[in-house]
């Protein structure tokens, strides 16, 4: 199959149209309307095969995983999301393995109301690339440069289940049999947090998605805000499968260091938590910013708490 009639078969028609759409796949350029008074939120991910996922994954998660790190950004910033331009290197045309990935990709795509306006195919080794655009409106992005001191430090969902799903996959963790699906799927289908995101647009004051793990990823917000952190390590949300199968100082330090849980971080003023416990977010507080720099983990009962490796994944490591 042709580069062009693979375009047409399987990704023309992917998603549904959507009306700010003036031209979509087909053309040089896809052609956008965004609205007024609004802020357009811009994102780009991209997916290796041996790197970011096993070669075997199934493509539907692949698709579907490919997706939700793009929108999970756009949930961290509050945007709504629109459009969406897809680049893929792929070894072969293998219609099956493109069939399966365009279910995981427009599932996912659909059920937030995106269209697919444009991308490049290529050859070689397995490799995608997604580009999400949203809108928010101006002054209410969730930006990580504005924590303050004082600031509650909150986490959506539950944190280290990607990281057992790893685990569970590498064959280094063994849970009950019941458990390791849940785990697994956390890693192979993560659930972007959008509308916590938008909920959160007037209510939080800097936010970040958890890609990396806890610690990496507040030190984030806490180095472009000039601030530092307090955390509540005995405060961290640990799914039950989790904590039915590991001891607590284990999937506390999942939950701080290990990446892919795409849950969202993000402080808010203590003045307004009233109003975040009427919106009802699955979330918890775990921490608190405060204006000496330098993220201080400790216990509720004031103990410090002893991280081993607290920087996240880096692609680099120390070469960079
Ligand atoms: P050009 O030669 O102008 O770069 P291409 O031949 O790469 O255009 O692509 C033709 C059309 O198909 C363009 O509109 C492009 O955006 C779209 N397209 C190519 N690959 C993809 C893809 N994987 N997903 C969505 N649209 C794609
Ligand atoms: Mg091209």
């Amino acid at each position: 199959m042709t580069e062009f009639a693979l375009i047409a078969k399987y990704f023309q028609n992917i998603t549904d149209a959507r009306y700010d759409v003036a031209l979509g796949v087909g053309d040089d350029c896809a052609l956008l309307q965004a609205p007024a008074n609004h802020l357009l939120a811009v994102t780009t991910d991209t997916l290796v095969a041996g790197v970011h996922f096993f070669p075997d994954t199934e493509p539907f998660s692949i698709g579907y995983k490919a997706l939700a790190v793009n929108l999970s950004d756009l949930a961290a910033m509050g945007a709504e999301p629109a459009w969406l331009s897809l680049a893929i290197t792929l070894p072969s045309s293998d219609e099956q393995w493109l069939s399966e990935f365009c279910l995981g990709f427009g599932k996912l795509a659909r059920q937030y109301n995106m269209q697919l306006v444009g991308g490049d195919t290529t050859q070689g080794p397995l490799s995608i690339t997604v580009t999400a655009y949203g809108f928010v409106p101006k002054q209410q992005a969730l930006r990580r440069d504005a924590a303050q001191p004082g600031d509650k430090i909150y986490v959506t969902g539950t944190l280290g289940d990607a990281g057992a799903g790893l685990k569970i996959l590498q064959g280094t963790l063994q849970v009950k049999s019941t458990h390791s699906d849940k785990l697994i799927t956390r890693l192979h289908n993560p659930t972007p947090r959008i509308l916590e995101g938008l909920a959160l647009r007037s209510i939080a004051n800097a936010a970040i998605d958890v890609s990396d793990g806890l610690a990496a990823d507040l030190n984030h917000i806490l180095e472009s805000s000039s601030v530092g952190a307090r955390l509540w390590v005995d405060q961290l949300p640990i799914s039950d499968e989790l904590a039915q199968n590991m001891e607590r100082a284990s999937a506390w330090n999942l939950a701080l260091t290990a990446g892919d849980d795409y849950e969202l971080c993000f402080t808010v003023l203590p003045a307004k938590e009233a109003r975040l416990k009427e919106l009802n977010l699955a979330c918890c507080c775990v921490g608190e910013i405060e204006a000496q720099p330098g993220l201080r983990l400790q216990l509720t009962d004031g103990k410090p708490y002893d991280l081993p490796n607290r920087r996240g994944y880096q692609h680099f490591g120390e070469t960079l």
